[in-house]
């Protein structure tokens, strides 16, 4: 790879939540979201393992899929360890991409596994990259309810899957080749619950460097409500 990319991130606690329960890495070639489940210290300490368990990939060349199992595999182990007085079982999300490379060619390897979010800004157009593990996700492939009803569904916070000491960890992997100006997304659902698509894409179209784009975007997420904790990792493609 001829350079390294440019990225930014920033984590807020937002307005009503007692802790920060979401986790994040962003250092090459790593750059991942982990929004902690179970209460309490539960949370934190499920979010956090991840992320410590994928920083062992940062530096890492030609980072492939089983790479990334084993650290999930990992993290999985270090929950299942924990002592039982922690209370709920904890539990994480885990979303984002990696950087890599196929043939010498710079690939980004997106990683989902939960309802975090992990999207693709190409020119104007923002698309989801990532598929929610979640109830109303569920809904709208089944056509019972739209994407915008989902937005809005009382369960809208319910996740099928995520990793924790009893999940099997089937994240949803997804390979694609790195094009110029790509800009990735990463995020927490504090983001997308207070802000929709438009919104999004439109503060991270009017802001050149990642780290101002991140900020202005937590920043919006906290003063359209703020009901959640609210992370935002973003990472601009290498110059060819
Ligand atoms: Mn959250």
């Amino acid at each position: 790879m001829s350079s390294q990319p440019v990225w930014g991130a920033a984590t807020d606690i937002g307005t009503r939540r007692a802790s920060n329960e979401d986790s994040f890495v962003a250092e090459p070639p790593v750059f991942m979201v982990a929004d902690g489940m179970g209460g309490h210290a539960a949370g934190e300490v499920a979010s956090a393992a991840a992320v410590s368990a994928l920083r062992r990939l940062v530096t890492a060349q030609d980072v492939r899929e089983p790479d990334v199992q084993r650290r999930l595999e990992a993290a999985r182990s270090l929950l299942q360890a924990l002592p039982p007085t922690l209370g709920r079982s904890p539990g994480t999300t885990i979303s984002g991409v990696v950087l890599t490379s196929r043939d010498g060619v710079p690939h980004w390897l997106m990683v989902n596994l939960g309802d975090s979010r992990t999207y693709r800004l190409q020119g104007d157009v923002l698309q989801q990259l990532s598929v929610d593990h979640s109830e109303v996700q569920e809904l709208v492939d089944a056509g019972h309810i739209s994407p915008a009803e989902a937005a809005h569904h009382a369960r809208r916070h319910v996740v099928t899957r995520s990793l924790s000491a009893a999940s099997s960890l089937a994240a949803d992997y997804l390979l694609l080749p790195v094009e110029p100006g790509d800009r990735m997304l990463v995020c927490s659902d504090g983001l997308t619950g207070e802000l929709d698509d438009a919104m999004i894409a439109g503060l991270l179209r009017s802001r050149p460097h990642p780290q101002d784009a991140a900020e202005a975007l937590v920043a919006a997420a906290v003063a359209a409500g703020g009901r959640d904790n609210v992370t935002v990792v973003v990472v601009d493609a290498p110059q060819p």
